[in-house]
């Protein structure tokens, strides 16, 4: 930490920690205990990190929604525009924020989790002081856990065509790049588009979820290449050649 010696005069910063520093998990978090949490099940512990956006108003109104013992739901933790961190659940408890879905054909993705929302209406770019403080987060996460990168995955990988969070805007490379997500590299393999070949590799990266085609497409297509439009082609392919080879 590095503090510096107090001025005469001014006392020194008290030894006990404070009831927040003992309470989270994360540097720099602001506890903000919501009621909506269970026990992980069967013992599970985190392998996944789940990304979100509130597609609400403001962190405010999701802070107040995430404790909001009616709602049922929650999430470990809320990102602010302004980097602000709140830490809703503890990370060894089992937080609501999944639902239905699976990934790499295991369910009950809220025992195998931890979850992250970004505050964000889900229209707009999210801001930089925001993305920064989740690059904050994400390493303590993963080590505390042991979960690789490929682990990092967002809540429209787990549940096609039910959710698009963290949607298209939501810059996943950036995050490839520093190791904090599965990466990607375009193969260049030869060869045409075969819809059961892009079905299989789906599936092989994680999306085992049974929905039709063009549903896995359009989940496929928020995680790796939310620019691709129209019909499945070569790219969609290649783009899940790579991240099977990184799983
Ligand atoms: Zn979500």
């Amino acid at each position: 930490m590095g503090m510096a010696t107090p001025a005469p005069g001014i006392p020194r910063r008290s030894a006990v920690p404070s009831r927040t520093e003992a309470t989270v998990d994360a540097a720099g978090a602001i506890w903000h205990p919501s009621p909506n949490f269970g026990p992980r099940r069967d013992g599970l512990t985190p392998s996944l990190v789940v990304i979100h956006y509130t597609a609400m108003e403001g962190a405010a109104s999701a802070l107040e929604r995430l404790c909001d013992p009616v709602a049922e739901v929650s999430a470990h933790y809320l990102i602010g525009q302004d980097g602000t961190l709140w830490q809703m659940v503890r990370e060894t408890d089992r937080a609501w924020h999944a639902g239905a879905g699976e990934w790499h054909g295991q369910g009950d993705i809220n025992s195998r989790s931890v979850g992250i929302e970004l505050d964000n209406r889900g229209d707009h770019p999210f801001a930089e002081a925001q993305i920064a403080a989740l690059e904050r987060l994400l390493p303590q996460i993963l080590s505390r856990w042991g979960i690789a990168p490929q682990g990092v995955i967002g809540h429209s990988d787990m549940a096609p065509g039910r959710k698009f969070d963290p949607g298209p805007r939501f810059d996943w490379q950036r995050l490839e790049r520093q190791n904090l997500a599965g990466g990607r590299a375009f193969s260049g393999a030869p060869g045409g588009v075969s819809t059961d070949e892009f079905v299989r590799l789906a599936c092989d990266a994680g999306f085992t979820s049974d929905v039709d085609e063009d549903t896995l497409l359009a989940a496929v297509r928020l995680r790796y290449r939310p620019w691709g439009q129209g019909a499945l082609c070569s790219e969609d392919v290649d783009v899940l050649r790579a991240a099977t080879l990184n799983n």
